[in-house]
């Protein structure tokens, strides 16, 4: 199928176009992926910086609580002091512990109650007891309600000289200092809160720094409480085409517009330079017609400069060639092949070459039913048949046979130097290659058929005339077996009884 130059350069370019909006497409994934891990990681950074130093103070301030439990006087306050004792060892522990705004010495009795110096918050109490009951490492909670709440507490247990459990150490520690680590590690606009589980699932904020955004949300838990760290960063990732990134998209941009006016170029270019060659071929094919080709075409490409310097030669040589033989009066007008003078004339050169350069054979060709055509469709058709005929003739003759109208509808070819086996695989191929139909006049097309003889010259024969007998003898018993076949008369079997028949 004919290639068409839009298609293919439309092809070039839709490829292109698909390989850059590829490209295009994964930078963008990549850039994407790349800004969005950077600002994750920022975002983790600052919110885990936050919950370890939260960590830091809590672990200090349970260590600091411990130690105290562990000193016997308050033992001893707990075990045997009176409530006056009691209050004034609670006063004296918490002048000593950092950030405590209140403390009680709860004394733990047999059957598991708890009792204290003074009345207990009723939360307070039930997280002591909580914690007594499940025998675990108490957590700092927020007992007071409201946001910002003003302080948490936390308890550690004091065991007596048995290490048996005498009770409790309750501490009010003030929320400032938390506070204070929040504030402080809060970026510009951005937005901190500390949360505590409530009931079920639900939370508490207890601390907050900075507004809320509607940006991402990311929460840290803190180790050694239920607090839940939750941070909302300032900002989102910026746009990907923004910054200098706004150029690199530019470059790219223009790079594709470029390249798809390149392209466009070369296609008007290309196909500029073909369609002039074109013109050329055309032009020299008139001249080649009129009988005069010229020393130069002008050519655009120089991929076909080669093959139409061949033709132009070739093209040049048949030109002289017919002047030749029209010059010598061996030309058949309507043909414009050689005539039977001409035919002669090779004959005999190639009959006195037989013996030095080898032995020629002869064809002859007789069109079948050729007068019905001229009855039919007059003598003009008739004509367009005979010149019809001998264009197909000559596309498919070799350049070194002779070829030649003898008359009427008869033709004949000379393979020379070809022996009788090769110019029989010859005409076998001719049958295949001429057409099957020829055109006569405008919507006239005529069935092709023809018959002919083939024989070859023998070193016996004394004369050129003998191998056209031969062939003539081989036409005429393919024309009384029924036409449009080939007989071959073989000189050394005699005439051709019972030859070899080549059909179409
Ligand atoms: P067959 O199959 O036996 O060959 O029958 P045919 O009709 O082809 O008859 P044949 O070859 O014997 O006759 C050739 C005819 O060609 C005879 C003549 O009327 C016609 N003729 C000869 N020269 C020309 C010519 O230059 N132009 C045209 N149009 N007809 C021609
Ligand atoms: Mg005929």
């Amino acid at each position: 199928m004919a290639q068409s130059l839009t298609r293919i350069h439309l092809q070039v370019f839709l490829i292109l176009l698909l390989c850059f909006s590829a490209i295009g497409y994964a930078g963008y994934l990549a850039l994407r992926d790349m800004q969005w891990s950077s600002y994750r990681e920022r975002v983790l950074q600052t919110s885990q910086e936050t919950a370890a130093r939260i960590n830091r103070l809590l672990t200090q301030q349970r260590q600091a609580l411990e130690k105290t439990t562990r000193l016997p006087a308050v033992v001893m306050a707990l075990q045997r002091g009176s409530s006056v004792a009691r209050s004034h060892k609670e006063d004296e522990i918490e002048s000593q512990l950092p950030g405590v705004v209140s403390v009680q010495l709860m004394s733990h009795n047999n059957s598991g109650g708890l009792s204290s110096a003074e009345a207990l918050d009723p939360a307070c109490l039930d997280y002591v007891q909580r914690m007594a009951k499940t025998n675990t490492p108490a957590v700092p909670e927020f007992h007071a309600t409201g946001t910002p709440a003003a302080h948490y507490d936390l308890a550690a247990p004091i065991m007596n000289e048995n290490r048996s459990l005498a009770g409790y150490l309750l501490a009010r520690f003030s929320s400032a200092p938390l506070q204070a680590i929040l504030d402080q590690s809060l970026p510009p606009h951005a937005y901190m809160e500390l949360q505590q589980p409530v009931s079920g699932a639900e939370t508490q904020a207890v601390l907050t720094a900075g507004e809320p955004s509607d940006t991402v949300t990311v929460s840290s838990e803190l180790g050694n409480s239920h607090w839940t760290l939750i941070y909302q960063p300032a900002e989102t990732p910026s746009l990907i085409l923004s910054g200098s990134r706004k150029i690199y998209f530019a470059i790219i941009l223009s790079a594709f517009v470029i390249i798809t006016i390149v392209l466009f170029r070369l296609y008007r270019k290309t196909l500029k330079a073909v369609r002039h060659d074109i013109h050329s071929l055309v032009r020299m094919f008139r001249d080649l017609r009129e009988g005069s080709v010229r020393v130069e075409y002008p050519m655009a490409l120089r991929e076909f400069a080669e093959i139409f310097d061949y033709l132009r030669d070739r093209g040049q040589k048949l030109v002289k060639e017919k002047e030749k033989l029209r010059d010598m009066g061996l030309m058949d007008h309507l043909s414009q092949l050689g005539n039977r003078r001409h035919f002669e004339t090779r004959l005999q050169e190639l009959f006195d070459a037989s013996k030095a350069s080898g032995l020629s054979s002869v064809l002859m060709i007789d069109m079948d039913h050729f007068k019905a055509v001229n009855d039919k469709h007059g003598h003009d058709a008739g004509d367009a048949l005979i010149v019809g005929f001998a264009n197909a003739l000559r596309k498919v003759v070799r350049q070194t046979d002779v070829l030649a109208r003898l008359g009427g509808d008869e033709f004949c070819i000379i393979y020379s130097y070809a022996p009788l086996e090769k110019a029989t695989v010859l005409v076998e191929r001719l049958r295949k290659q001429l057409p099957r139909e020829i055109l006569l006049t405008k919507g006239v097309m005529h069935q092709l058929r023809w018959t002919g003889g083939l024989s070859a010259m023998s070193d016996k024969d004394t004369k050129p005339d003998d191998v056209l007998w031969r062939a003539d003898q081989a036409l005429l018993q393919a024309k009384e077996a029924g036409r449009n076949v080939t007989k071959v008369s073989d000189p050394v079997a005699g005439l051709p009884a019972k030859k070899k028949i080549i059909v179409g």
